[in-house]
């Protein structure tokens, strides 16, 4: 529902005055309620983004991140210019910019979508006062999520803390239809004075020298429309087979939308009409649509318990040991464990800025069981390095996989990721992508070239410890040890 908390003077109802509408991570034009009411409102508009490493909320846009936002800035721009308008781009403090900006504008109103943590809610409040002060009207709108927050509560009116009563709970209730894009006629020229010093430089939001971002360019297309194009060819293609494909790190099993939803080109309300049309009754798009509800799910925990990101929701955990150890955390960014399957996902993550999920539970449960590391390095790293970086599916999952959130898998479940390879690599196509040196190993050698024979690993060209590292932890060990400090909790 919109929501406004001003009332309009009369002296500025012209319908000349402008209408702002601040894009955020909602960078697309389709299923846009903000976008939708303000051309609505009849008055001329200004599309608007800004790029705030001066006083984010939670944390400064990641290296992938900013990569990704360089061309979704470009798509939207493309699609406003192709209808008469632009985007601008600004950088800065948005508490500072977006009052200034309107001001100068003579802006009537200004039209957002509900962000979801309380410092950002409060930030965004901070922003609506100074604008209602001088008399700009401010309209907001859910446009990130299927529902509302809110409305899911349980029967005594708290908020569930378990992912499937709450997509239960969630699905009695009418997701919104997706809208269309509005038919828009009338766009407001902005001076070059009112973006002296505050246009934000966008080639540098591009890796420039080293410019490690090749493998981001042959593997992704920001846009809404490639959004889209990936929806639809995941449902033709990819949804009946999902149960089993979902698991298989080397297959195109999983839809790869994680982006477009991250940055908004995509959003879940278009996600979930999809579905509905396709059938979501089989188990296909029934399991699918389920982890939709984790990324609703993870919003809606990050909206009710705003230490997510920063603190351990299990308190039992605020007394554990973690180890500080710079070199095995390095190895571990750098997929140079020693370990093939840790390996090749982390370093599908460094050239491509994605990590299959199974991947993703893989080298998260050997962060922080075998090497016993916090999680929230693992969640500092994913957030630099992933261009789907989402604030509440990066922190629930890495909860989830430490088992320090409110519903994760027990701490003492410990994967070993050499099981885990042979289950969901059972080729080794992966390992054999992401980790070349070891690709002429065959069978057990593969997930496990610390414990080949000589004859195999010379036969394959691998030097243990020069061409491909030893394991920086002994398997049993990094267990019995993870064990071990979490018994002495
Ligand atoms: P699909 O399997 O096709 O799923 C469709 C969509 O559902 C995804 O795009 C995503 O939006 C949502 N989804 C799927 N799995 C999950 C999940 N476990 N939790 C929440 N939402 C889910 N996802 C992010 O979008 N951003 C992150 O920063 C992120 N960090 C993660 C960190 C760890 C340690 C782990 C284990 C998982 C993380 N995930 C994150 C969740 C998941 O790995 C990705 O969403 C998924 O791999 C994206 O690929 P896909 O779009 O092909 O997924």
């Amino acid at each position: 529902m919109p929501s406004s908390r001003t009332a309009r003077t009369p002296a500025r109802q012209a319908s000349t005055q402008p209408a702002i509408v601040w894009f955020r991570d909602d960078l697309r034009l389709a299923d846009h309620p903000a976008l939708h009411e303000a051309v609505a409102s009849g008055r001329p508009l200004i599309c608007l983004y800004v790029l705030d490493d001066k006083t984010p909320a939670l944390h400064p846009a990641g290296a992938a991140l900013r990569w990704w936002l360089h061309g979704a800035l470009a798509d939207l721009r493309a699609q406003l210019q192709s209808r008469g308008g632009t985007l601008l781009t600004l950088a800065g403090s948005a508490e500072d910019l977006i009052p200034k900006f309107a001001r100068n504008m003579d802006a009537a109103s200004v039209y957002w979508h509900h962000r979801l943590h309380e410092r950002e809610r409060a930030q965004d409040d901070r922003i609506r006062q100074a604008l209602e002060q001088q008399g700009c009207e401010v309209r907001t709108h859910w446009g990130t999520v299927l529902l509302d927050p809110d409305l899911v509560s349980t029967k005594q009116g708290g908020f569930y803390k378990v992912c499937g009563s709450f997509w239960k709970a969630l699905q009695t209730h009418a997701v919104p239809e997706p809208l269309g894009i509005p038919d828009m006629s009338s766009f407001q020229d902005v001076p070059e004075s009112v973006l002296q010093d505050v246009r934000l430089n966008e080639a540098e939001l591009c890796p420039q020298a080293p410019d490690w971002a090749s493998g981001f360019r042959t593997t992704w297309e920001p846009g809404e429309a490639e959004g889209q194009e990936h929806l639809e060819d995941f449902l033709k293609d990819a949804v009946a087979e999902y149960p089993r494909g979902r698991d298989r790190v080397a297959e195109e099993g999983t839809s790869r939308l994680s982006p477009y939803l991250a940055s908004g080109a995509v959003s879940p309300r278009q996600v979930w009409a999809a579905l509905q049309k396709h059938g979501a009754h089989t188990d296909g798009p029934r399991i699918f649509l389920s982890e939709l509800g984790w990324r609703e799910f993870a919003r809606y925990t990050l909206y009710h318990l705003p230490q997510l990101p920063f603190e351990n929701l299990s308190p039992k955990f605020s007394g554990m040991h973690w180890r500080k150890n710079a070199a095995d955390l390095k190895a571990w960014q750098r997929g140079q464990t020693g370990v093939p399957i840790v390996d090749a996902g982390m370093r599908q993550l460094w050239q491509t800025g994605w990590m299959h999920n199974r991947a993703r539970m893989i080298v998260g449960s050997f962060l922080t069981k075998h090497l016993l590391i916090d999680w929230k390095e693992g969640e500092a790293w994913f957030r630099e390095t992933l261009v789907d970086a989402d604030f509440a599916n990066n922190a629930m999952n890495w909860q989830w996989v430490a088992g320090t959130g409110i519903e994760a898998t027990p701490f003492f479940r410990i994967f070993n990721p050499t099981r885990q390879a042979e289950k969901f690599d059972p080729d080794g196509d992966y390992i054999r992508q992401w980790v070349p040196e070891l690709r002429r190993l065959s069978g057990k050698a593969l997930f496990e070239p610390w414990a080949a024979k000589e004859a195999d690993l010379r036969q394959a060209g691998v030097v243990l410890g020069r061409t491909y590292p030893r394991p920086i932890v002994d398997l049993k060990d990094g267990r019995d040890r993870a064990l071990q400090a979490f018994r002495a909790l």
